[in-house]
Formats: C-alpha cells, sequence, structure tokens
C-alpha cells in the first residue's frame, strides 16, 4: 500500500491541489456523537476557481482519445484497491452503516455510442459529444457510491467533473477524488465540500453545464430551478416512497426476512427502501408476524460491532424527523406491530417499526419517511392495491411479491415506478438504468447508455451524391 493516502486529513480539491479554507466544520459519528476530522469549508472564491479549472482541463480531456481516458479511470480504480478496508471504515465511521461493501465499477466497459441510418442517398452519422463542465451533487446515504456513479461517466464521456459532496458525509468523496489526482490531470475531477451556499453557488453558475444530482426532491425543484435560467443539462434522482405489494400466495416465513431488509436497511435510508407494505388480507397477520420473528433476529447498534443489522440515523437533522413519526403515531393512536418505542440512547438510533394500518391519508403513508418506521396496509382486491400503490407523486421503485410471475408482471406493469423488484428488495447493478418516474426524477442514470445523460448529440448528415 502506498503510504501517502492519509485518512484522517481531508482537503478540498481545485486544479489538482489539496486547498484548506479559513473556516473549517466536521460531522459527528452517528453512533457515538464524538467529533469526526476538520474539513474545509469551500467559499464562493473555491466554487468560481474549480469552473475556472474544470473549463481550462476540459479543452486538453475532450480530446484525449477515449482509450486513454478509460486506461487513466481504471488506474486511478486499481489504486482505490489497497484502501477498501479504510474506505469501508470511513463510510461506517461517517455514515454509520453496519455491512459495508465498497464497489468499484464496471461502467469503465461502456463505449461512446454512435450510429448510422441510410435513408436514400444519405447517411446520417449519430455521435455524442462531452457537455463540458458537470456538477456532481450528492446526498449523504452513499457517500462514495454516489460520487463514482456520477464522475466516472461523466468522465469517461469527456467532461471535467466538480464532485459536490453531502455535507452530513463529505469525507470518502473527498478522499476518493484526492486518490484520483495521481492519475487524472489537474481540473479534470475536483471535489468540494461546503455548507448550504455551495450547491446553489454551483447550480447558478454560469460555467457549469450539466448537473447530475441526487437528493430530496425539494432540492431536485430548486435545482432544477436554477438549471432552468442557464438551460444547463440535468439529472434529478429524487426521493421515493415506495410500495410493496405482498400477494396471497407467498411463503410467509421465506420471504420475511427479505421484507424486513427491504424496509429497514441502512436503518430505512434508502431511496429506494419499502416504505408502504400492502399485505393480501388473508395474510395479514402471519406476514407481520413473520417479520417480527425476523427483525427480532436484529441487533441495532453501532456498526462498528458485530452481528448490528441496523445502525444509527446518519444525522441529526433526520433523526429528529423520524422520531417525530413515532410521536405523531403514538399521539394519533396508531398501534405498533412492533417496535414503536424511542430509548434513551447516546447516538442517534431507532428501531425497526411496522405501524398497523394507519389511515390511507396519514403522514407516514403518504410522505417518504427514510427511517426505520413503516406502515403496513391490508389489501383484498388487485385493482385497489394498485390504485393505492400509485396514490403518491412519487415513483421510485416498488416492488410485488408472489410465486405467480404472471400475477407479479401484470401487476408491475400497471405500478407508476421507475424500477419494480419482483420477489426482492433492491439489489444495484450498474448494468441496469435506474431513475425515477413523477417526482421521484428526470432521466437515468447507470445501464449501457450511461454515458448519455453526459453529452450532447451530434448528428452529420452526409449527402454522398457530390454536384
Ligand atoms: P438533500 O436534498 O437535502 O441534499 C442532497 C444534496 O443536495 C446535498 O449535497 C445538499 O447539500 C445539496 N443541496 C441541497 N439544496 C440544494 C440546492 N438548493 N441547490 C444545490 N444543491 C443543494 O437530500 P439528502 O437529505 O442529502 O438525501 C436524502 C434524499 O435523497 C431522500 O429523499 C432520498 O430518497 C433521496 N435519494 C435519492 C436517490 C435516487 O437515486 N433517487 C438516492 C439516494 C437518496
Amino acid at each position: 500500500m502506498t503510504p501517502d493516502l492519509s485518512f484522517e486529513k481531508f482537503h478540498n480539491i481545485v486544479a489538482g491541489k489539496p486547498r484548506g479554507s479559513e473556516k473549517t466544520s466536521h460531522t459527528v459519528d452517528p453512533a457515538t456523537l464524538e467529533n469526526l476530522w476538520e474539513i474545509p469549508v469551500a467559499t464562493e472564491r473555491d466554487a468560481d476557481n474549480a469552473v475556472t479549472a474544470a473549463k481550462d482541463a476540459f479543452k486538453t480531456w475532450k480530446k484525449t482519445p477515449f482509450e486513454e481516458r478509460v486506461e487513466l479511470l481504471k488506474a486511478w480504480g486499481e489504486a482505490c484497491r489497497p484502501y477498501l478496508k479504510q474506505f469501508g471504515e470511513l463510510i461506517m465511521k461517517e455514515n454509520g452503516k453496519p455491512v459495508c461493501s465498497v464497489f468499484l465499477v464496471c461502467t469503465v466497459s461502456l463505449k461512446m455510442p454512435e450510429e448510422d441510418h441510410i435513408v436514400n442517398d444519405r447517411n446520417y452519422h449519430v455521435r455524442y459529444t462531452p457537455v463540458g463542465v458537470v456538477v456532481a451533487i450528492c446526498a449523504w446515504n452513499f457517500p462514495l457510491g454516489q460520487p463514482i456513479m456520477k464522475a466516472l461517466p461523466a468522465l469517461m464521456a469527456g467532461n471535467c467533473c466538480i464532485v459536490k459532496t453531502s455535507p452530513f458525509t463529505p469525507y470518502s468523496g473527498m478522499k476518493v477524488v484526492e486518490l484520483a489526482q495521481r492519475f487524472l490531470p489537474p481540473g479534470v475531477l475536483q471535489v468540494l465540500s461546503g455548507d448550504d451556499r455551495l450547491g446553489p453557488w454551483l447550480t447558478h453558475h454560469p460555467g457549469v453545464d450539466k448537473i447530475s444530482f441526487t437528493g430530496s426532491t425539494k432540492s431536485g425543484r430548486k435545482v432544477a430551478e436554477a438549471a432552468a435560467r442557464g438551460l444547463k443539462r440535468i439529472t434529478l434522482e429524487l426521493g421515493g416512497n415506495d410500495p410493496a405489494i405482498i400477494c396471497p400466495d407467498v411463503d410467509v416465513d421465506k420471504i420475511a426476512p427479505d421484507l424486513c431488509f427491504a424496509a429497514f436497511w441502512n436503518t430505512g435510508q434508502v431511496c429506494t427502501a419499502a416504505k408502504r407494505i400492502y399485505i393480501h388480507q388473508d395474510i395479514y397477520t402471519p406476514m407481520l408476524d413473520a417479520m417480527a420473528r425476523a427483525v427480532h433476529k436484529w441487533k441495532v447498534g453501532a456498526g462498528t460491532e458485530d452481528g448490528v443489522m441496523v445502525g444509527p440515523m446518519q444525522n441529526e437533522m433526520q433523526y429528529k424527523k423520524v422520531r417525530g413519526l413515532f410521536e405523531e403515531a403514538k399521539q394519533k393512536g396508531y398501534a405498533a406491530w412492533f417496535g414503536g418505542e424511542v430509548r434513551d440512547t447516546k447516538g442517534l438510533f431507532l428501531d425497526p417499526t411496522i405501524i398497523n394500518n394507519p389511515p390511507p391519508n396519514s403522514t407516514l403513508v403518504m410522505e417518504e419517511q427514510f427511517g426505520p418506521i413503516v406502515p403496513a396496509l391490508p389489501w383484498s382486491s388487485e385493482e385497489e392495491v394498485i390504485q393505492s400503490a400509485n396514490n403518491t407523486s412519487m415513483g421510485l421503485g416498488a416492488s410485488v411479491w408472489t410465486k405467480d410471475f404472471t400475477r407479479a408482471r401484470r401487476i408491475a406493469e400497471q405500478l407508476e415506478a421507475g424500477s419494480v423488484y419482483i420477489n426482492s428488495y433492491e439489489k444495484v447493478s450498474f448494468r441496469v438504468p435506474f431513475g425515477g418516474h413523477k417526482d421521484s426524477g428526470i432521466g437515468f442514470e447507470c445501464g449501457p447508455n450511461a454515458l448519455i445523460p453526459f453529452c450532447n448529440m451530434q448528428v452529420l448528415h452526409y449527402n454522398f451524391k457530390t454536384q
């Protein structure tokens, strides 16, 4: 292992160089509430300098042959390998995740798409060119995965990219971009961590051409407004309120652990977590009892402890919001099938909780909770459950659980969601596209066309009949 990558010191990276700031801040380990490392708070000048450096670097990077760009990016990926343990530990500290697998992506096998259409005596050649300066704005729930998932296709396509980490989980994104400086020319990939002003500085900046954003629907709207003024390209990966539809033919004991995982993995702080569980009335009680038995075996605690399945909430803001849902359930008399009590703990811990059949218009059903408190609702007719599942402005994911694949397909095709998981929770694959319907987003990430959202299209119209 190369000894010079410190996991104790963190900087912004501007024009290939580490940069501090007069003002610094830190986050806390959500399991212990102990302070983590100091990091610079980027200024407007830092944002401006990063955009200038990216624009300068773009002049050469866009002309660097595609294969050469890919080789440099692969070298960056290889250089991450010796540090996987450190990245894993870093994510556990900053995010609280108990089971942390760090992944490096298969995106590097993609090619820049080109196609020809011959019509009569004309040849139409379709090609794609990079848009320029891309800003990658990240949420806090996947602090390493999101920067990589955005930066890699952006850079492959020939753009320069500025990663803006979440102020709640800045560390692993900053470190992985620092490591990239060993391979990439200055300004090609930069990272900024800052306060609430940094995102708007970047999205309003006239030098930025594309914003790839992951976060809440509320912030996504603001990003779209800022982008509209400058006609910047956008990809928005936003919130979800995923329904899980459980049909009466399932083996309740078999699916219970997976269903619990769907709802409570990463303490429910997953955009595609099951956030409303619709269970057929014939198996309503046995299904919930099986889930209770499955969750009973799970340990809630610090991600660093052995055998922990459910870590802390990532930050105090989200903890308070979700704690409010526990309190609202109590006040309104909604019964918990299991969980439901807020324990007095030092860290930001909340127990997995199922609320039994709250009103369909309650906050818990209508809004994304992003925490481990999930409503269960009985259903009897397929038509009615599809209507309930679609009765939200969100459309990110959904799941259908049944042994009958014809029925699964029939239900899935009627759900207004970008991804429908059949007998499963989401298992991310970079080989397939991911994106939301309705208020859950615009555009897509990943899949065989992952480079296209970072490109302009150009058509060359050839007339072979020279005069
Ligand atoms: P958030 O919207 O508060 O913040 C996301 C990022 O946007 C942060 O980096 C933040 O600093 C920045 N930001 C906030 N306001 C901004 C503005 N006006 N202009 C520019 N940048 C701004 O979201 P969060 O709390 O970090 O993340 C949780 C949300 O993200 C949930 O709703 C979750 O469902 C969603 N999410 C979606 C996906 C997906 O792929 N669809 C993945 C993960 C998380």
